[in-house]
């Protein structure tokens, strides 16, 4: 492989391989849902139920806030079955504050098809993967190399640099993709290609880090191309972003005396769909909705600030202590014992903890 994507490192590719996979043998993370290479080596398989949460929680999010999630989720929902019988509020509220909530809800689909139409077993390819609910093509790879020892090529973000940085790619994200996926196809083994592709995983998140990499313990050090060219935290090169845009919009938090709090689930399709909000404008920036309920409002002076994926968001808060018998236009109350704020997602909860002094202070 020559200049049209990067160049040669000194070693074949087996031999870089072979390389990995003697560091992940004395260096693998142990992570909840994984089954180390001493354990596979003896013959424990993973479950590929805890394969495939892990991957679809891991989605633009790390592993120290994952652990946490993974564990509720698997005390509460052991297996696959156990998640499709699941009702869909309660999978949603404890997905709360992992974000990108189209994922909960593909995962529940995912949980009931695995269920209903593959008599609660994972298919172990990654082309019978992709056709499930949220499979796309980095989990099904993920599954498949990682539970079924499939050789699929997986690519994630650390895989990508780990790729750019090894083979000296120059092109910027997201042109190089292709490239990259070529040469992380030239080193996947035939042998051991779960093991390997969690190998590359925790190069990319323990050695090969996006700044500082840790050059010097690298098992490639001695056949990087971005090593001896000095150019490693330059790589892989990204093509410049357009500024996120701002929108705006208000939500209104109004809680009865008996403490109370007026919600309201989300549409199913949309940002943050099908989970539970404060009714509030569709943050167009249209001007001020009519209020859910007639009420004093006070419109608290600082707003909440969240940034999604492609916009940042000012949402204006407004409050209200209302009476017990106050009949809202839209939502409903949910009783106070009934509330957890940690069901709520991330950018509702910061309303909450704006409003929630504010109507402890008001006489
Ligand atoms: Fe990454 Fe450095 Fe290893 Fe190259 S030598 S793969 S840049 S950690």
């Amino acid at each position: 492989m020559r200049d049209a994507v990067g160049h040669a490192p000194s070693q074949p590719d087996a031999a870089l391989s072979e390389a990995l996979l003697a560091w992940y043998d004395r260096h693998a993370r142990a992570l909840p849902w994984r089954v180390g290479p001493a354990e596979r080596a003896d013959g424990l398989l993973p479950d590929p139920y805890a394969v495939w949460l892990s991957e679809v929680m891991l989605q633009q999010t790390t592993v120290a806030a994952v652990k946490g999630y993974f564990h509720r989720f698997t005390a509460r929902w052991p297996t696959v079955a156990a998640l499709a019988e699941a009702p869909e509020a309660e999978v949603m509220a404890e997905w709360a504050g992992l974000g990108y909530y189209a994922r909960a809800r593909n995962l529940i689909a995912c949980a009931r098809t695995v269920a209903g139409k593959h008599g609660g077993r994972f298919p172990y390819t990654a082309a019978a993967l992709r056709t499930l609910p949220g499979i796309g093509p980095y989990t099904a790879a993920a599954v498949a190399a990682i539970a079924f020892d499939e050789p699929a090529v997986v690519v994630d973000g650390n895989v990508e640099r780990v790729m750019a940085r090894l083979f000296g790619v120059e092109t910027p994200l997201p042109a190089a993709k292709p490239a990259l996926t070529a040469l992380a196809a030239r080193l996947t083994p035939a042998r051991r290609p779960g093991d390997h592709a969690q190998a590359v995983m925790d190069l990319g998140a323990t050695v090969c880090t996006p700044r500082r990499p840790a050059c010097g313990i690298c098992p490639l050090g001695a056949s990087c191309v971005a090593r001896a060219r000095g150019t490693a935290e330059a790589l892989p090169r990204k093509q410049p972003r357009p500024d996120k845009p701002i929108r705006h919009g208000h939500v209104y938090l109004a809680r009865r005396r008996d403490g109370a709090w007026l919600v309201e689930r989300r549409p199913d399709r949309g940002l943050l769909g099908g989970m539970l909000g404060w009714p509030g404008s569709d943050w167009s920036g249209a001007p001020d909705p009519d209020p859910p309920l007639a009420a004093d409002w006070r419109r608290l002076p600082e707003d909440v600030r969240h940034t999604f994926t492609h916009f940042h968001l000012r949402l204006a808060v407004h409050v209200a202590e209302v009476a017990d018998d106050a009949t809202p236009r839209r939502g409903s109350f949910l009783p106070a014992a009934d509330f957890r704020p940690q069901a709520l997602p991330t950018v509702m909860r910061k309303a909450f903890h704006l409003a929630l002094p504010a109507l402890e202070a008001a006489p």
